[in-house]
């Protein structure tokens, strides 16, 4: 039997959060086996350049598509298995797609604001301290949705393209907001926009947050000991960015 697309993905991600944990940034071509697996997958080689220029940046969040595209639905009244071999298209397309818009946003910003100041944190690629002492733990879990209405801030312009991103009709089936970053392989994550996020990004609040930690998941948790698990939602605790507009 073919090794599944998950599968190769899992790899992908458990390779990549150990070498960014050891402040390996940037291996070179060939250097992550795992890479050239998943890479090497039938339905992905087309677009192997784009994908592995996505999927080896640092602030690409790795596990928390493991835990969105290739988790297991189980929150409905209804199972979706992600190892179903007819689903290995739908899949790839969905990595392909999420990948894509992920790379658009980061020449976005490079190309249309300032990566040093449009979220938390500098955007050069170095580990500067995110904010402490906030009630938002970084878990990242009210960002997987399917989108939020696209208004800006009042003064801010986004890029017209970024409505159709924002709103979730960009990608075949979003189950996580692409403009979500990854902290250097670690279980926090941070809007890319935040200063210029949406209004009702702006507006969601600790109460807010203390809902959707309460809400039952629609995946299904991954295997104990994988990177996919250490996404799991962390207990609220003091640290993180403001939310408050
Ligand atoms: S702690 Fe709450 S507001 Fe912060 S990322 Fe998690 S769900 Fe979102």
């Amino acid at each position: 039997m073919s090794v599944r697309l998950r599968q190769l993905f899992s790899r992908f991600t458990a390779d990549r959060q150990v070498r960014l944990g050891l402040l390996v940034s940037t291996p070179e071509p060939g250097e992550l086996e795992s890479l050239d697996l998943l890479l090497g997958h039938p339905l992905l080689t087309a677009a192997s350049e784009p994908l592995g220029r996505a999927l080896l940046d640092p602030y690409f969040p790795a596990p928390m598509l493991a835990q969105t595209i290739f988790a297991d639905v189980t929150g409905m009244r209804f199972f979706i298995n992600k190892n179903r071999p007819d689903l290995e298209p739908v899949l790839a397309r969905e990595l392909i797609e999420w990948c894509a818009a992920f790379a658009r946003i980061r020449e976005d910003l490079a190309a249309h604001f300032d990566p040093a100041a449009v979220t938390c944190i500098p955007l050069d690629g170095r580990r500067h301290p995110l904010p402490e002492a906030q009630w938002c733990s970084l878990c990242g879990l009210c960002c997987r949705i399917g989108g939020v209405p696209p208004e800006p801030p009042a003064g801010t312009r986004h890029p017209d393209h970024w409505a159709a991103i924002l709103s979730g009709s960009e990608l075949s089936n979003q189950q996580l907001c692409p403009f979500l970053f990854q902290y250097f392989g670690e279980p926090r994550y941070f809007c890319s926009i935040h200063q210029i996020k949406p209004i009702a990004c702006r507006t969601f609040d600790r109460h807010d947050c203390q809902r959707r930690l309460a809400e039952p998941d629609l995946h299904a948790p991954a295997p104990a000991g994988t990177a996919a698990e250490s996404v799991r939602p962390l207990p609220q605790r003091a640290r993180g960015i403001d939310l408050e507009p």
